[in-house]
């Protein structure tokens, strides 16, 4: 495959700004994110690149986060056009959406593994938790009232290792 001819689509898309010494790894995402796109049946544009581009980088970011981070890959991209994007990905299975009570909708690009969430409760930061068991629904209720489970969504809620540092200084 010849390495200059990835994302024709997009030229400059893949340049993203501050980062020179990782060009490299970029251009390779940006080849990714593309084929990710494609094989969805999506058509590539600059704000889904710099979108997915964003949400790489900003594991559970909120949509105010990837707004910024794309838009230092895509300086021009709208408000709007971000939350078209993110809404489309999220459509498309290719970005899950999580939403601790309370707070705003976070993004990630880990799909499809039922993994977990832990949330702290006095900054809202999240982080991973894997599938408990390895496989959904990863927890079996002791009734499902006829229903077929097939997912669980836990959220774990608690204080981040910051926020507790914070509380018994
Ligand atoms: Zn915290
Ligand atoms: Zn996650």
């Amino acid at each position: 495959m010849p390495v200059d001819q990835h994302a024709p689509a997009v030229p400059g898309g893949a340049a993203s700004a501050g980062h020179p010494h990782a060009a490299g790894r970029t251009a390779d995402r940006t080849t990714d994110a593309a084929e990710l796109l494609r094989a969805r049946g999506l058509r590539v544009t600059a704000p889904r690149l710099a979108v997915l581009g964003a949400v790489a980088d900003l594991p559970h970011a909120d949509a105010e986060a990837v707004l910024r981070r794309a838009r230092e890959a895509v300086p021009t991209v709208s408000v709007q056009a971000v939350y078209d994007v993110l809404h489309a990905l999220t459509d498309a299975g290719i970005l899950r959406r999580i939403e601790p009570a309370g707070h705003p909708a976070r993004y990630e690009r880990r799909v499809g593994d039922n993994h977990h969430h832990v949330v702290c409760r006095s900054c809202g930061a999240v982080d991973d938790v894997d599938c408990v068991i390895g496989e959904a629904p990863c927890l079996v209720p002791s009734s499902t009232s006829g229903f077929t489970v097939e997912t669980a969504e836990v959220t774990f809620w608690g204080l981040c290792p910051d926020c507790r540092s914070r509380t018994t200084d």
